[in-house]
Formats: C-alpha cells, sequence, structure tokens
C-alpha cells in the first residue's frame, strides 16, 4: 500500500517538475508572458488543482466530501479568472468589463474557500444549514467586490479604475484571511480523520499560493506588470495541492475509511471530544457571514442606498431564520437524547436473555422498598427463588435449552405473580428474587407454593432425582424491625433456600430473620401451620 502510493507520488511529482519545465520552455519560445502558449499553463494549473480536488472528493465521504468540493469550486473560479484574463490579454480592445469578471473570479475564489474552511464538523448542521451560510457568504461576497472594485452594481462597470496597490494589498488580505482560517482548523484537529487531512491540505495550497501570490504580486507591480518567469510562480500553488495524497498528511499513511455511511454526519467520532477552537470555528462561522455581510451592506449602502438596504434586510432576515431553526434543530436533538437516555436506563435495568428486571434493578427495588420503610410499617417479604438440578440441563440438552428453561421459568414466574402484587427479577444464574411488598409471610409462602406449581406445570424434561420435571426450591423470609439492611433480609432468605435445597428441592422453606438455635428455617407446610397458628 504504502509503496504503491510512494511511487503514485513519484510519479506525480516528476509530471509536475515536466510541468514547469515545459511552461518555462513555453514562455522562453513564446518570447515572453502572456503568450498564447504560456496561458495555455497559466490555464491548465488551476484545472488540474480542480480535478484533483474532484478526486480527493470522490474518495471521501460525508462533510468532508462537500468541503473538497467547495475547494474545487473556489479553484474553478480562479481558472475562470484565468480563461477571461487570457481572453482579454490575446483579444485586443478587450472592454474594462472583462477585465473586471477577472477580478470578480479572483476575488471569489476565496468564497468557496471559506465556506469549505467555515463546513461544521457535524454532518446534521451541514445538511440543514449549509444553504444559509452559503447564501450569506454569497452576498457578502458580492457586496465586498461592488465596495472595493467600487463596480456598479449588476452591471460590472467601475465607477472609478482601481489602482494597482488597492488590489494588491486587497488580495493579499483575503489570503491572510484564508490562511487565519485555515490555521485555525488546523490547530482545533477535528475529530475525523479526513476533515483533519483536508485541513492540513487546505492550509498547505492557502500557504503556498499566499506567499506566491505575494510575491507575484510585488514582482509584477515592481516591473510594471512586465510578466516573465515569474507566471511559475502561478502553477506552483495548484501543483503542490495536486500532488498531495488524498486522505494523508506527509509521510502518514492512508487514512483507513471508518466511516459507516455515505450521508453526512456519518463521520467517524464527530461530535465527540471536539478541541475548543473547533467549536468556535464551528460556531463563529455562521455570525462571521452575517456579520461581514450586515458591515458590507453599510459600506455599500453609502453609495449604492438601494443595495445596500436590500442586503442589511436579508442579512436580519437571514440570521433570524438560522437561529429559528437551529433552536427548533437544538430542541429536537434534546428529546431525542432523553428519549435515548430513558431507553439505556430501561435496558441496564433489563436482563438480556429472559427480559425481566435484573439484579441492578432489583437492588435499586429494595434499597427504595427499604429506605420508606419504618418499624411499625407494612411487611415485607423476600422470595429466593432457584431451579433445581439446572446443571443438568446444561450438560445433558446443551446451554441453549438451558437458556430456553430459564427464559421460560422467568416467564412462569412474572406471570405467576400477577394480582400478587409482587415482581420478580433475575438475580444471576438460574436464580431469582421476588420483592413481595405488603404480603404478611403466610401470604408470601402460599405464594411460593404457586410458583412452584407454575414452574412444575412447564413440564421443561430434566431428568434427574427430584423427577422427570423442572422444579424449583424457594427461600422466603420476611423483614423484622431487627433488621437493618436489605442484606440481612437477603441472607434470612438465602438460609431458607438451603433448607428447602437440603429438604431435598421442589419445596418452599420459610426462614426467621435471624439464625440461631431454636431459630431454624422451616420447610413450608411447617412454617405456613406455625405462622397461621400464631
Ligand atoms: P442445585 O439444585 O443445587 O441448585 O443445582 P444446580 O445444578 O441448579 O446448581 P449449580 O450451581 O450446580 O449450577 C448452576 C448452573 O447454572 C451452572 C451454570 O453453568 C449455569 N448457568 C448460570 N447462568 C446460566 C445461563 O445464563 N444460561 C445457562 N444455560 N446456564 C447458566
Ligand atoms: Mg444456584
Ligand atoms: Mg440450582
Amino acid at each position: 500500500m504504502r509503496g504503491r502510493g510512494g511511487g503514485n507520488r513519484g510519479i506525480k511529482a516528476i509530471a509536475c517538475l515536466l510541468f514547469v519545465v515545459l511552461h518555462v520552455a513555453a514562455i522562453r519560445l513564446g518570447h515572453g508572458s502572456a503568450s498564447p502558449a504560456s496561458y495555455a499553463f497559466l490555464i491548465a494549473a488551476p484545472w488540474i488543482a480542480v480535478f484533483a480536488c474532484l478526486r480527493f472528493a470522490r474518495r471521501d465521504r460525508a462533510t468532508v466530501r462537500i468541503a473538497w468540493l467547495l475547494f474545487a469550486g473556489g479553484l474553478a473560479l480562479w481558472g475562470c479568472g484565468m480563461i477571461v484574463a487570457a481572453w482579454s490579454d490575446l483579444v485586443r480592445g478587450a472592454s474594462p468589463l472583462i477585465a473586471n469578471a477577472t477580478d470578480f473570479f479572483y476575488f471569489y475564489y476565496g468564497i468557496g474557500i471559506i465556506l469549505a474552511l467555515g463546513l461544521p464538523d457535524s454532518g446534521d448542521l451541514v445538511r440543514r444549514f449549509f444553504w444559509i451560510d452559503a447564501l450569506q457568504a454569497g452576498l457578502a461576497g458580492y457586496l465586498a467586490y461592488v465596495a472595493i472594485f467600487d463596480v456598479a452594481p449588476f452591471s460590472g462597470v467601475a465607477s472609478h479604475p482601481v489602482s494597482a496597490s488597492l488590489l494588491v494589498t486587497t488580495y493579499n488580505l483575503e489570503n491572510a484571511i484564508l490562511v487565519a482560517a485555515a490555521t485555525l482548523r488546523v490547530l482545533g484537529r477535528s475529530a475525523d480523520p479526513r476533515r483533519r487531512s483536508f485541513d492540513r491540505s487546505a492550509l498547505w495550497f492557502l500557504l503556498c499560493y499566499g506567499s506566491c501570490a505575494a510575491l507575484y504580486n510585488a514582482w509584477t507591480t515592481t516591473t510594471s506588470f512586465a510578466v516573465g518567469l515569474d507566471e511559475i510562480l502561478i502553477d506552483i500553488p495548484f501543483l503542490v495541492l495536486a500532488m498531495r495524497r488524498p486522505g494523508n498528511g506527509p509521510g502518514t499513511d492512508a487514512i483507513p475509511d471508518t466511516s459507516p455511511g455515505d450521508s453526512p454526519g456519518d463521520s467517524p467520532g464527530v461530535g465527540r471530544h471536539r478541541h475548543p477552537l473547533t467549536l468556535l470555528v464551528d460556531g463563529a462561522a455562521p455570525t462571521f457571514f452575517t456579520l461581514a455581510l450586515l458591515s458590507l451592506s453599510f459600506v455599500v449602502a453609502r453609495r449604492q442606498f438601494a443595495l445596500g438596504t436590500v442586503a442589511m434586510m436579508v442579512a436580519m432576515g437571514l440570521y433570524a431564520f438560522r437561529a429559528g431553526l437551529l433552536q427548533a434543530y437544538h430542541l429536537r436533538t434534546q428529546d431525542a437524547l432523553a428519549a435515548a437516555s430513558d431507553q439505556l436506563l430501561r435496558l441496564s435495568l433489563q436482563d438480556d436473555l429472559t427480559g425481566i428486571p435484573n439484579r441492578r434493578a432489583f437492588k435499586q427495588a429494595i434499597e427504595l422498598l427499604w429506605a420508606g420503610w419504618h418499624a411499625d410499617a407494612s411487611p415485607l417479604c423476600l422470595l429466593l427463588v432457584d431451579i433445581d438440578h439446572f446443571k443438568s440441563i446444561n450438560d445433558t440438552l446443551g446451554h441453549k435449552a438451558g437458556d430456553e428453561c430459564l427464559f421460560h421459568v422467568a416467564v412462569a414466574l412474572r406471570d405467576g405473580l400477577e394480582g400478587a402484587g409482587g415482581q420478580v427479577f433475575r438475580y444471576g444464574g438460574e436464580e431469582f428474587a421476588v420483592l413481595l411488598p405488603d404480603r404478611a409471610p403466610d401470604q408470601a409462602c402460599l405464594i411460593a407454593e404457586t410458583l412452584l406449581d407454575a414452574v412444575r406445570r412447564l413440564q421443561i424434561v430434566n431428568r434427574t432425582a427430584c423427577g422427570e420435571h423442572v422444579t424449583i426450591s424457594i427461600g422466603v423470609a420476611a423483614r423484622t424491625p431487627a433488621m437493618r439492611t436489605p442484606t440481612e433480609l437477603m441472607s434470612a432468605a438465602d438460609r431458607a433456600l438451603y433448607v428447602a435445597k437440603n429438604a431435598g428441592r421442589d419445596q418452599v422453606a420459610f426462614g426467621p430473620s435471624e439464625p440461631g438455635p431454636g431459630d431454624e428455617p422451616q420447610t413450608a407446610p411447617a412454617a405456613a401451620a406455625a405462622l397461621a397458628a400464631g
């Protein structure tokens, strides 16, 4: 993989070098600059970069694809500017309209780039709000163009000629803003590796473009627009961009495509652990466009009242609309999060296999009942249920049969408790716990007997010393004023279960609160009789 990528890179480097050498030859043979041959290279360079960006876009996903497409759009505008410049230079008597159109394209290229850099990390936000941001940025770009180049709106005709130094300052400022935006993005380190790669590529290109443009502008303004080998400077940033491998930083391996889907918002890791700078850029980008649009509206309104006023109203209207949409989006997200959190809580308290509440739910329930209890309050009984010789089902019929048995027993216990006011929990393995609030011990023992019957009626095959079918043993305990914690009630029920098991299984045993001589747990018939008598 690495070898093939390296090979491709070598070929690309040679092709770029050849491009530059041929361009130099074209300038030399064409007797200097602005010859048709030289223009062919000047036009080809940005379009090579455009196609490279389109290729990167095809290989990337979600928001990064849109970012590459916007970047390609910006470069395409630049390429159009060069075509118009060639037309203006090569066709005699080019009108000032054409010269303005060239600057319009060169200037507007920055709008595509700033939109690509301002694209939020979250695909969902891109889907919903991008068109508003694009509209604002497009309008702001147009107003800036009208204000800086002093062009009459919608005519393309400049009221005054623009000085070369104002042009150079404008372009240098635009390039500096683009480099600053790309630097913020790179420093923000997006959670999506592909986005990081895009941000790095954009910064490399913009740094290169900004430096070459500054050099070129300084060179051409000091030599009265005499252009020669300096034209090579124009090729360099585009060739540098075209040479980059998609999804790669310099010297790094290809980033595995971990995006699960094609839709925006599916980027890996997006939305989690976002860098504060990324949050700042994501949050400020739309406001930046509105602010730019508003301030430019004021500037333009001084000379072009109608255009400026309409732009102001559009800026405020779009901002209000965006704010409304964002608010609705956040409210919906909040609702969805609350629902997801409820669902998670439900799942965390439910046993996967049987569908009944799990041990965590049992712990919560018993602690809640315990907290609301006072010594003189109503009784609370606990039943610990254990399937007899369960291991033999696993051993003879397999684990799946064991799981099915657990499921059916759980359902039988749950259904058997209907009307008894109790709740069954899977306590662990083949053990279940039943909480019976407001039930006296004798009632609890009778309910336990009905549960025993319910399981017997299932007639799940399990040939053991107990018989042909699955049976259960139940230990019953009741809370007493002497008990201080739920664990003491649990221990009492556990001791009773032990008695039921030792007495031959398939039966209920009732255990008093404290273990001790003469206070041993009794099997249910004796216990029920004793309780009824007492
Ligand atoms: P006793 O009558 O004394 O309770 O005997 P027993 O075989 O029921 O009890 P023992 O503790 O010896 O075995 C319990 C078995 O339950 C061991 C364990 O592999 C199995 N078991 C625990 N959880 C699950 C489960 O989720 N599915 C299945 N199939 N088996 C389980
Ligand atoms: Mg057990
Ligand atoms: Mg068992």
